[in-house]
């Protein structure tokens, strides 16, 4: 299996620390509102890889933050009058809850940054003594000259960071022996929630969350940190040096990094007027769609999100869905068990696409050839399988299709549908409450009924129904 690692700038053998187990941390959102669909870029995209992986029979620890205290959680909370607690939770639910809509498998663990403090404090303790950092008026900062290999996962060199950011001297720099020292602890301001340390009443640093985190459910040294490119510098680069400072090791083996997402050829902005949530495009697509436009590109690649290519992702994603209905209706009608020696060729073909997939997918995880592979095999599927095939055949091509979606976190099997029966018997027992005016009831089922697809119309002959 080959990973492209931002930190050589190759695509390498994955060789885990320990075989047959990986230990994976992904850069979580900052929760001070729903998810945007380029923060689910990053979700959708390493959900894969870990799947890939356990398809390929290797154990992973999955651990993915959420950042629930940052300016924007205070900003929020400070808007509504309310507790930044408040603002966390009520996000991190939603973020969940999008989550599994877009078929993201929950983290082994998903830390939370406020419930790691203990363990910030020691590691900026610890850096405090071995040199690497110091505190000047309650702000704890890090000595980043003092870290030799700073620069080495951006590529970038430290005199022409500190040239080409004056920024940097603007903000505290008074305080700073150098402008390129970043702060680990910072005291609270007036209404800050805060927690308290050896330096001051304060919170940590957004950076030194992710060292600590990583540090506590997977240990010094791991295989795979991940997150979106804009992650790489500062927040990944200053993670490697608190890391490889307090722990003495090398941190993680392989950085991966997905490219962005952008709208319409531009940056997503609220200011362009050109931002969406998850929850907002899952209110005109089913959110299964989203996920598959968003691997039908390479992770690396920038991708550009617009209605055109979601609606070629959605009839993408439906000739797939329809192959595997149609398998379902087959396997129903077939009295067929052994397979003819057609059929036999049929399968090998079909091995073939699998093996198809995973080459794919061994190569850096290039999941749009993957999704070509799998093409393919519904093409042949659609060729070969018919109502007297038999019941081997269907099965096996079935769960060749399936088994390879759901490598890619692509749900196949439409939800159960109502029967008629059902239905009617739903639509009787509201016309009776209608009768009585017990028009609560009444609503309720038609709601039950929109639910899974079913309108309702009242007409003058009376109600009729129809499927969405
Ligand atoms: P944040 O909450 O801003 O820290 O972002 C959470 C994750 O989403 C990080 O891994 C970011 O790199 C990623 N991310 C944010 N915006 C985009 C975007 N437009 N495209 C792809 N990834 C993004
Ligand atoms: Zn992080």
């Amino acid at each position: 299996m080959k990973v492209y690692n931002t930190l050589t700038k190759k695509k390498e053998e994955f060789i885990p620390l320990e075989e047959g187990k990986v230990r994976m941390y992904v850069c979580g959102p900052t929760v001070y509102n729903y998810i945007h669909i380029g923060n689910a870029r990053p979700m959708i995209v390493f959900d894969t890889v870990r799947r890939y992986m356990e398809y390929k029979g290797m154990k992973v620890n999955y651990v993915s933050n959420f950042t629930d205290v940052d300016d924007k959680i205070i900003k929020k909370a400070n808007e509504e009058g309310v507790s930044s607690e408040e603002i966390a939770n009520r996000y991190i639910k939603e973020c969940k809850k999008d989550m599994e809509d877009l078929n993201v498998k929950p983290a082994t663990t998903h830390p939370l940054a406020t419930q790691e403090i203990d363990g910030m404090i020691a590691m900026i303790s610890d850096l405090i003594e071995r040199g690497y950092a110091y505190e000047k008026n309650g702000t704890v900062y890090f000595r980043t000259r003092r870290f030799k290999e700073y620069g080495k996962l951006s590529h970038k060199n430290l005199d022409d960071l500190q040239s080409g950011n004056r920024s940097l001297l603007v903000s505290g720099a008074d305080e700073k022996e150098d402008p390129l020292d970043f702060v680990l602890w910072k005291p609270k301001k007036e209404g800050e929630p805060f927690w308290k340390s050896p330096w001051s009443d304060g919170r940590p640093g957004w950076h030194i969350e992710c060292s600590v985190m990583s540090k506590k459910y997977l240990g010094d040294q791991i295989d795979i940190h991940a997150g979106g490119e804009d992650l790489i510098f500062p927040h990944h680069e200053n993670e490697i040096a608190q890391s490889e400072a307090a722990n003495g090791k090398e941190f993680a083996h392989y950085w991966m990094h997905n490219g962005f997402l952008n709208i319409d050829n531009k940056k997503m902005s609220k200011s362009l007027g050109n931002f969406f949530t998850v929850r907002e495009i899952g209110e005109k697509y089913d959110l299964q769609v989203l996920r598959f436009f968003m691997l039908s590109a390479h992770y690396r690649s920038p991708l550009n999100f617009s209605a055109e290519l979601m609606e070629a992702a959605k009839n993408g994603l439906d000739r797939i869905v329809t192959a595997v209905a149609r398998l379902n209706q087959m396997l129903k009608a077939s009295t067929v068990e052994e397979l003819t020696e057609e059929e036999k060729a049929v399968l090998s073909e079909a091995e073939e696409f699998v093996t198809k997939f995973e080459a794919a997918m061994e190569d850096d995880f290039n999941t749009a050839d993957a999704i070509s592979a799998i093409f393919e095999l519904v093409k042949l599927s659609n060729i070969n399988a018919k109502e007297t095939s038999s019941k081997t055949l269907l099965t096996e091509l079935k769960k060749k299709i399936v088994t390879l979606c759901d490598v890619l976190g692509i749900i196949t099997e439409k939800k159960e549908e109502m029967l008629d029966s059902d239905i009617e018997a739903l639509i009787e027992e509201r016309q009776a409450a209608r009768k009585a005016k017990n028009f609560t009831r009444a609503d309720e089922i038609r709601n039950q009924l929109l639910e899974k697809g079913i309108i309702l119309e009242d007409t003058r002959q009376g109600v009729v129904w129809k499927r969405a």
